[in-house]
């Protein structure tokens, strides 16, 4: 992979912020966005902006394709097997909501189990204890290892029969540690539950096979793969689809509409009410064209080489600690002694780095950590070697800064 040639298309890259070339490290909050999806969005609107599956004139009918046929892209992203799996939604935070409100509290009741892990985003917990609440269900967690990482010592040991769903991201927003998804399916399933991934970190940088893992649903947003906000996609295996009812009703998601009772369209079209997020699947599925060109193995090679670079040159200064293992995706999350993270990030931003520091809505793994915050670098397939080195020079100046104002 050509990282200069990758830079090139990302025309936001070329920049000064704050009188610094700008060195974007929050690809995990939102990635930036390649020429191809900011062409494919202007394209839409410019040529062929019309609403989809609706009339038969010209443009309605290109809409209809450009919409369709990304989810064939997505599809084939993720390796499923049709696409009446694969629903478009506003992004990972709407596909859990809509497997926990139809799935989750439908089919769970009091006495039975959800288990989850304690480093999950917010997103992947609170639809979870919502379950809980309504149904009467015990919200249980994995434990952790030390460094963050899951044992499936310990996945066995917790999972029981009473165990109706299990919901685990595949990468970790703040460790980085990429936990083994498939083999957590394999024990859920041994109880008859379902396994629900996250995959906001993992759809982005690595390749995903929906059919390999196994899971019964796997969720992720458009925004973090270089594809627009707005749009993110829940797989869903056919069959549990098929089970489960629509959460939200309207027009576009209906069959037949009656005085008092009205009947779905089948999938994927039920579970998407009122007019959909077509220019955010079109661009999304600019976006997966554009990770398919640069390929996913040389994207997550690029990252993992970052990653073990970053993790050695921060290592070098004195009072840093980085969390989560040594084997990690894309991202170092640390604190520096006496520094509060939020004030690493503001004297970074000075430098044009743009890093995150809070809890990276992840308050129960910050807890875990026992922190209140951190502060995140995380990288994607336009990151350098370089761009590392300058971070490091920026985290040296705020010790000397901070250094200077505590002396
Ligand atoms: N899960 C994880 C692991 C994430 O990192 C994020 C985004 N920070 C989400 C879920 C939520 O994604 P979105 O805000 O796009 O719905």
């Amino acid at each position: 992979m050509d990282v200069i040639e990758v830079r090139k298309q990302f025309p936001i890259l070329d920049q000064n912020v704050n009188g610094k070339p700008l060195v974007y490290l929050d690809s995990a909050a939102t990635s930036q966005k390649p020429l191809k999806v900011i062409e494919a969005l202007d394209d839409y609107y410019r040529r062929y902006n019309s609403n989809v599956h609706r009339g038969v004139h010209t443009l309605g009918t290109l809409a209809t394709d450009g919409y369709e046929g990304a989810r064939e892209k997505v599809r084939s992203f993720v390796n499923a097997k049709s696409t009446e799996e694969i629903i478009f939604t506003r992004g990972t935070t709407t596909a859990i909501n809509l497997v926990a409100s139809s799935y989750g509290r439908s089919t769970v009741t009091e006495g039975d189990e959800i288990v989850i892990t304690p480093m999950e985003h917010h997103s992947n917990i609170i639809p979870w204890q919502q379950v809980a609440k309504v149904t009467g269900a015990t919200l249980k967690y994995l434990p952790l290892q030390a460094d963050g990482s899951i044992s499936l010592d310990d996945v066995e040991n917790t999972i029981t029969d009473k165990t109706k769903i299990v919901a685990v991201m595949q990468v970790s927003n703040v460790l980085g540690v990429i936990n083994p998804v498939k083999e957590i399916a394999a024990i859920a399933h041994k109880h008859g539950a379902i396994m629900v991934v996250d995959g906001a970190q993992s759809a982005p940088h690595m390749k995903i096979d929906v059919q390999d893992i196994d899971c019964d649903f796997f969720a992720f947003s458009g925004h973090k793969m270089g594809g627009p906000t707005g749009i993110g996609v829940l797989y869903g295996k056919k069959a549990l689809l098929n089970q489960m009812e629509p959460i939200e009703f309207g027009g576009e998601m209906i069959d037949f509409v009656g005085l008092q009772e009205s009947t779905w369209k089948e999938l994927p079209w039920k579970f998407e009410g009122g007019t959909p997020i077509i220019a955010g699947a079109i661009g999304l599925g600019a976006a997966i064209d554009f990770l398919e060109e640069v390929g996913l193995d040389a994207i997550a090679n690029h990252e993992h080489d970052l990653a073990q670079y970053a993790v050695e040159r921060m290592s070098e200064i004195e009072g840093m600690t980085i969390y989560g293992p040594k084997e990690r995706a894309g991202l170092v999350t640390f604190n520096i002694d006496d520094v509060h993270p939020h004030d690493v990030a503001t004297v970074l931003d000075a430098e044009g780095i743009a890093v995150r520091a809070g809890h990276h809505c992840a308050q129960p793994l910050m807890k875990w950590l026992e922190v209140s915050a951190t502060a995140r670098a995380s990288f994607y397939l336009y990151n350098t070697k370089d761009e590392i080195d300058v971070l490091v020079n920026g985290l040296i100046k705020t010790k000397e800064y901070f250094g200077d104002v505590f002396r």
